[in-house]
């Protein structure tokens, strides 16, 4: 594996020669650069500080990849597995022979879908070291994409990645943001829902924001748009980028949590904000 991949050490996103100033992903006021200024990493230098892939099955079909220590935005990844081929979702800031061999013995991949450009991650290089598997990045996103690839194709609105595993394009924290659903082994749909639709603390809660770091909320327009785009989806179960899950029920999560979000973010309930003193600013 090359070990002179550079990439951003905030965001984990790899780059490409010339480098700008500062990463622009982290520079957007989605993301942030660093107090002590931006920082870029190799693939080299991550490796000899001991980094590695961890892979886990959550369910039969689908295998969470993480890398530790740490690195970057700190993402959960997933490696769907279909009799059809595997789909990777989301991609690492980081890989390694050993992570190459070790998926490969899942099967390997024959496409990747980033949620968004925050987990681009290293997808140009995963893709190179899986034969050129195909690299599916929403239109409205593309000009995000730090390195450049042959590999890479544009889709629209949606697209099915490949025979039971769909990409369909959320809107939201990203114009492109992204989810991808499949049929898992026990007859339920899996939705990946990453930073678009991402399950939260509280059991049978999902939320969306603009900004997670910077905890920038989107409107209620945006939120209920959200949640129509994939209101004809019998959803089951929902993954987010940190490991977190809604373990059923997960069509009536995103129905019920875009609504209670649009209330909040409306003003419906700002009689309970301890404002009762002063003119609130809605009817
Ligand atoms: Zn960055
Ligand atoms: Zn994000």
């Amino acid at each position: 594996m090359r070990a002179d991949l550079t990439l951003c050490a905030a965001c984990g996103v790899e780059a490409a020669d010339p480098l700008p100033s500062v990463c622009p992903i982290c520079e957007d006021e989605r993301q942030f650069v660093p107090r002590g200024g931006q920082v870029w990493t190799t693939t080299g230098e991550l490796a000899e500080s001991g980094r590695r892939i961890v892979l886990d099955e959550v369910e039969p079909g689908l295998h969470s990849l993480r890398v530790e220590p740490r690195t970057g935005i700190g993402q959960t990844c997933y490696l769907v597995r279909t009799s059809s081929g595997n789909v990777l979702f989301d991609v690492p800031p980081y890989l390694d022979d050993e992570a190459v061999a070790a998926v490969a013995g899942l099967g390997g991949i024959d496409a990747i879908v980033a949620s968004h450009p925050h987990m681009h991650g290293l997808q140009v290089a995963w893709s190179e070291a899986f034969a050129g598997a195909r690299i599916l990045v929403a239109r409205r996103d593309r000009s995000w994409v730090q390195r450049p690839s042959p590999h890479v194709t544009e889709f629209e609105d949606e697209a099915e990645v490949l025979r039971g595993v769909r990409v369909r394009r959320v809107g939201g924290h990203f114009p492109g943001s992204c989810v991808v659903t499949f049929e898992a082994r026990d007859g339920a749909l899996v939705l990946l829902g990453s930073d678009s639709i991402s399950p939260v603390a509280r059991e049978g809660w999902v939320t969306f924001m603009r900004s997670f770091p910077n905890y920038l909320p989107l409107s209620a327009g945006a939120v209920r748009g959200i949640a129509q785009r994939v209101a004809d989806l019998p959803v089951e179960r929902i993954y987010g980028s940190f490991g977190q899950r809604t373990r059923q029920d997960g069509a009536r999560a995103i129905a019920e949590s875009a609504e209670r979000y649009a209330e909040w973010v409306s003003g419906v309930h700002d009689d309970r904000v301890g404002h009762d003193d002063e003119p609130v600013g809605h009817d």
